[in-house]
C-alpha cells in the first residue's frame, strides 16, 4: 500500500511540538507493517541540509506566482523516502517552520496543492499515493483540492494533532491559492467568513483521525471543538481517535543519548543519579528527600502552566522543587523568572528549547507536570511513564487514557500510574501535588510499585500503526 505522509515538521530536522515526534516516528512503524511510505515536507533549509543528497523528482507545474513547484526526492536518517516542495521564494528562509511573513497562507496552501497534485498524477518516476494523509492545517487544503476536481485521486485522511491551530484567512486569499468560490460556504471552505484550512480538511477528506479517544469525543462538544464541532458530530461515523506511540530507540531511560547514567525497571538507581545531575544541572538544592516535579512544555495557555504558577508556593512549603524547561509566551516566562528568582534552590528554569535536558527533566525528576486545559494526545507524561516519572495530569484528551489516577483502588489493584485531577483550577492541581508529595515521602514503597507499573506500560508505534492501517484498508476496499 502507498502511502503519502504530509506534514510541516518532521524529528529531528524540523520540530516545534509533537507533530514532528510523530512524523519522525510513525512512518517507519508503517512501513514495519508492510507499508510503502512517503513523506512530503517543504524544502526548509534545515532540511535540505541535513538530508544531503536529493535528487529530482519532477515538476508539478507553477503554483500561483510563486513561481515552478519542484519535487526534490532524498531519504530520512531512518530511510523513510521524502519528498521536498521546492518552491524557493516561499520556503528558503532562515527561522523555525512558521516564520511569519505575511504568506503563510501561500506557503502552507502550497503545501497541501503539491500533495493533492502528486496525489494524482505522481512523480517523475511514476511513483503515485493510493492514500494522502494530511497533518494538521497545513496540509488541510490538500483533500479539498482532490475532492474539488474530477478525477482519479488517492483516498485521503486528515488528521488532528491540534483542533486550536486552524489556519484561518480573509476570504480573498481563495483565488491566489486556485480554490473555487463555489467552494466557499457553509459545508465547504468557509468558517465565519474566512477561508479556514484545518476545516476544509474536515469537510473534504474521506476520513478523519485524532491523537486519542477521548480528544475524538471531546472535540465534538462546543467546549473544545473550537467553532468545528458541528462539523465533527455530523462527521462522527468517520471520526476515530488512534494514540500516538512513544519511540523506544529515543525515549528509554537505558537509551536515551542524554542521560548521565542509564536505567531500567530492573536496575533503577541510576534515576537517582539522573536526578542529583538534574538538581546540579538547574541549580537545585542537591536533596534526594525532596520530591522533585519536573516540566517540559511549550508556555501556551492549553498547558494549563498558570495552576503551576498559583501553586508554585504551595509547592515548595509542602518541600518540593519544580524543574521547568519550556519558551513561548512572554508573560508566563517572565511568571516562571519570577517563581524562580523568589525560592532559589527550589525552583529551577531554563527558558528555551533544549533536546537534551528535556529527556533530563523526565528522567530526573519524579513527577512531570502536565496540567493541560486540552491536550490531544500529549507526549511527555507517555516519555515520563516510560522514565519511570509519575505524571500528575488533568483528565483531558489523551491524558486522560494514558494515564491511571492512584486511588486506593487502582493501587490496590496494581494499575495506578500516576495522579489525575479534574477542575481547571489551581486547587485542583494543588490536591493533586498533595497527594503526590504524601505517597512519595510516607509510602516510597507504593510509588516505586507505581513507578514499575508506568514503566511496564506498552505505548507503541505498532499498535497505532496497526490501527491505521486497518483504516487505510477499509478506505481502499470498503
Ligand atoms: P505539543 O505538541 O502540544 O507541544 P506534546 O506533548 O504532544 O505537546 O509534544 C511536545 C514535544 O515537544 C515533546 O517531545 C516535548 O519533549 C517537546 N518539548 C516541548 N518543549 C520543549 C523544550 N523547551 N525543549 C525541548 N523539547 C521540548
Amino acid at each position: 500500500m502507498r502511502i503519502l505522509q504530509v506534514a510541516a515538521e518532521l524529528f529531528p530536522y524540523v520540530k516545534v511540538g509533537g507533530l514532528a515526534d510523530v512524523m519522525g516516528a510513525l512512518p517507519q512503524a508503517l512501513r514495519t507493517e508492510g507499508a510503502d511510505v512517503r513523506l512530503l515536507l517543504p524544502a526548509y533549509p534545515a532540511l535540505r541540509e541535513a538530508l544531503g543528497a536529493l535528487d529530482p523528482a519532477g515538476s508539478l507545474g507553477p503554483f500561483g506566482g510563486a513561481g515552478e513547484a519542484r519535487l526534490l526526492l532524498g531519504r530520512t536518517g531512518a530511510g523513510i523516502p521524502i519528498y521536498l516542495l521546492d518552491l524557493p521564494g516561499l520556503f528558503d528562509r532562515p527561522g523555525g517552520p512558521y516564520v511569519e511573513q505575511g504568506d503563510s497562507h501561500l506557503r502552507f496552501g502550497a503545501l497541501s496543492w503539491a500533495a493533492a497534485r502528486l496525489g494524482r498524477q505522481g512523480d517523475a518516476h511514476g511513483w503515485r499515493p493510493q492514500v494522502l494523509q494530511s497533518h494538521d492545517w497545513q496540509a488541510g487544503l490538500a483533500p479539498a483540492y482532490l475532492a474539488l476536481e474530477p478525477g482519479a485521486r488517492p483516498a485521503t485522511v486528515m488528521t488532528i494533532h491540534n483542533l486550536a491551530y486552524q489556519g484561518r484567512y480573509p476570504a480573498a486569499v481563495l483565488a491566489e491559492l486556485g480554490l473555487p468560490a463555489s467552494a466557499f460556504h457553509l459545508h465547504g471552505l468557509e468558517f465565519h467568513g474566512d477561508l479556514n484550512f484545518l476545516k476544509a480538511g474536515l469537510v473534504y477528506a474521506d476520513r478523519l483521525t485524532t491523537v486519542s479517544p477521548t480528544y475524538a469525543q471531546e472535540i465534538q462538544t462546543p467546549a473544545q471543538g473550537e467553532g468545528l464541532e458541528g462539523l465533527l458530530a455530523h462527521r462522527a461515523a468517520d471520526l476515530v481517535g488512534i494514540l500516538n506511540g512513544v519511540d523506544p530507540d529515543l525515549w528509554h531511560p537505558a537509551r536515551s543519548p542524554h542521560l548521565p547514567m542509564h536505567y531500567a525497571a530492573s536496575r533503577p538507581s541510576g534515576k537517582k543519579v539522573c536526578k542529583n545531575h538534574l538538581q546540579r544541572e538547574l541549580g537545585l538544592r542537591e536533596s534526594p528527600a525532596a520530591p522533585l516535579f519536573g516540566i517540559v512544555s511549550r508556555f501556551a495557555s492549553q498547558k494549563g502552566l498558570d495552576l503551576v504558577l498559583e501553586n508554585v508556593d504551595h509547592l515548595v512549603a509542602l518541600g518540593g522543587q519544580l524543574a521547568v524547561l519550556g519558551s513561548g509566551d512572554p508573560d508566563l516566562e517572565s511568571a516562571f523568572r519570577t517563581a524562580a528568582a523568589r525560592h532559589p534552590g527550589a525552583v529551577g528554569l531554563r527558558i528555551g528549547y533544549d533536546e537534551g535536558l528535556s529527556h533530563r527533566v523526565i528522567a530526573g525528576s519524579d513527577a512531570l507536570l502536565v496540567p493541560s486545559r486540552h491536550e490531544p494526545c500529549g507526549l511527555t507524561q507517555l516519555y515520563a511513564l516510560a522514565f519511570g516519572t509519575l505524571p500528575v495530569v488533568r483528565r483531558t484528551g489523551g491524558l486522560a487514557d494514558t494515564v491511571v489516577d492512584a486511588t486506593a483502588d487502582a493501587m490496590a489493584e496494581g494499575r495506578a500510574t500516576g495522579f489525575v485531577f479534574e477542575a481547571v483550577n489551581g486547587w485542583a492541581l494543588g490536591e493533586a501535588l498533595n497527594r503526590a508529595c504524601a505517597l512519595f515521602r510516607d509510602h516510597p514503597a507504593a510509588w516505586a510499585r507505581l513507578q514499575r507499573t508506568a514503566m511496564a506500560q506498552d505505548f507503541s508505534w505498532r499498535a497505532s500503526a496497526r490501527r491505521h492501517m486497518e483504516l487505510f484498508r477499509v478506505l481502499l476496499h470498503p
